[in-house]
């Protein structure tokens, strides 16, 4: 009983330091969304196995507090979603996407797409659509130059409305992935019914590659799935050359990955595309 008591006070004490802690993440991520100077966005060149150029750059945002340091974004955008303070961030991450597109472009640097991750609660923002068509007017990006990054769990709630959000966003003329796809809990077959573009193969494939029969298998049947439904297939988490290889044979479109870059700072990744432009 004593022990159990015990117990019961480490696990209350240790609750209310991360709730504590949480608390302190929360107002400081609110201070950040409102300065604006403390986020960057990195960007992850996407390659075509089979021209070696760079077709695109994933947008990573990254978070740099005074308070708190280097925050990664696996910790601090789901406290964003649960606060509502996705929808200002992700304001801020398309726009500065877009300028920095346009910008790689006034240097000479045509890639054919920026993709940019957006969450389930921005795409059910009453204000996001009319957000999105201003941002695209105000930067000068081209509609069919922006992919949307959106995962499975989107349509699992109201299929209908979620179906009309993204087929107005596709007749706008924009792109749109399916991010971490084979994670989610959706059947197959409601593929078809969405108007995507593309699907990213979660890392979580990938990583068994070249050897493990089941990735080999789950990776061929994405494949095969993209191409019935003539959709763009990018891999993500590419490590190994052995792994690019087998993705390239089998005919996947773009590959992202450390094997080629990791995210980079927006000057890196001028070097970067500078670089690969002149192999
Ligand atoms: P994601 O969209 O699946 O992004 C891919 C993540 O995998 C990135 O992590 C990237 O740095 C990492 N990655 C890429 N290639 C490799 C590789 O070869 N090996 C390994 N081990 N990792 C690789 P990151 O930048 O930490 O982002 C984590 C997640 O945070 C993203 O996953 C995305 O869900 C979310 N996120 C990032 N930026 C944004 C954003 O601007 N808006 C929203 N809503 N979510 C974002
Ligand atoms: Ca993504
Ligand atoms: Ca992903
Ligand atoms: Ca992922």
């Amino acid at each position: 009983k004593e022990a159990g008591r015990n117990n019961f006070c480490f696990f209350s004490e240790d609750m209310s330091r991360h709730i504590q802690e949480k608390a302190r993440l929360h107002r400081a991520l609110r201070q950040a969304v409102q300065d604006g100077n403390q986020f960057v966005l990195h960007y992850q060149p996407k390659i075509s196995p089979v021209s070696g150029q760079i077709t695109g750059v994933e947008a990573l945002v990254r978070w740099v507090s005074p308070e708190h340091g280097f925050i990664p974004p696996d910790r601090f955008i789901p406290l964003a979603e649960e606060s509502g303070l996705i929808n200002a961030l992700g304001r801020w991450v398309l726009k500065q996407g877009c300028q920095d597109f346009i910008h790689l472009k006034s240097m000479g640097i045509h890639l054919q797409h920026i993709s940019i991750n957006v969450s389930n609660i921005q795409l059910n923002h009453r204000d996001f659509l009319q957000e999105l068509k201003g941002m695209i007017a105000d930067t000068g990006i081209t509609p069919e130059q922006l992919e949307l990054e959106m995962t499975e769990s989107f349509i699992a709630s109201d299929q209908q409305e979620a179906i009309q959000i993204l087929q107005t966003i596709r007749n706008m003329g924009l792109q749109l992935a399916i991010d971490d796809f084979g994670t989610g809990y959706s059947a197959m077959s409601f593929l078809q019914k969405l108007p995507i573009t593309r699907l990213k193969i979660d890392k979580s494939f990938v990583d068994g590659l070249p050897h493990d029969n089941d990735s080999i298998a789950l990776v061929k049947a994405m494949l095969s799935l993209a191409e019935n439904f003539s959709l763009a297939v990018t891999a993500e988490g590419v490590e190994y050359q052995e792994q690019m290889e087998f993705l390239k044979k089998a005919g996947c479109h773009e590959i992202q990955g450390y094997f080629y870059s990791r995210p980079l700072p927006f000057d890196d990744l001028v070097t970067y595309c500078k670089a690969r432009k002149n192999r």
